[in-house]
């Protein structure tokens, strides 16, 4: 698993200025599955450990204000080296900074640099993470799923 799926993340300015059909056709135009997704609403509790390793920084309280101004979309994506592909696709953090048709450069503030419209994982370790952090319900049942299955035999 690791090296092919990665956590992609439709950030809420990006939901309310209504981007995200685009961004998924970009996604899929550019030969990534999507091997599941769904919306939801981060609390503080949940954007502050999601992005954990920032705390302390100056930005810190802002992300956290605008990871929760609205609802996110999360999804799992499937591709050959996909965190390593994913990341360049999406581009630098600062929109102004990220390559010309990278989503963060398409979709992103060029003023406000936290508005940067998609996250995706840094590393394989942090993928799985991230994918855990959104999935784990989902996870856990397909677990219970293939116990039982490997119970009866299937
Ligand atoms: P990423 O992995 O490319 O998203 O970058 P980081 O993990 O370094 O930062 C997480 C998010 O914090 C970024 O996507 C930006 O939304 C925001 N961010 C990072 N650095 C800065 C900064 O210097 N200023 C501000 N305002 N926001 C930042």
């Amino acid at each position: 698993m690791a090296g092919h799926l990665t956590l992609a993340l439709i950030k809420p300015h990006a939901v309310y200025s209504r981007k995200v059909g685009k961004i998924i056709a970009d996604i899929e135009e550019a030969g990534f599955g999507i091997i599941s997704g769904k919306m939801l609403q981060l609390r503080e509790e949940g954007a502050r450990r999601f992005y954990k390793e920032h705390e302390g920084k100056d930005f810190f309280p802002y992300l956290v204000k605008v990871m929760t101004t609205g609802p996110v979309w999360v999804l799992i994506l499937a591709k050959q080296e996909c965190v390593q592909s994913w990341r360049d696709f999406i581009g630098d953090n600062n929109p102004t900074e990220a390559a010309e048709g990278t989503l963060r450069n398409k979709y992103g503030d060029h003023v406000d640099r936290t508005l940067n419209a998609v996250h995706g994982s840094a590393t394989d370790h942090d993928a799985l993470r991230e994918i855990n952090f959104f999935f784990s319900q989902e996870l856990s049942l397909l677990k219970e799923l293939v116990k039982e299955e490997n119970k009866i035999g299937i």
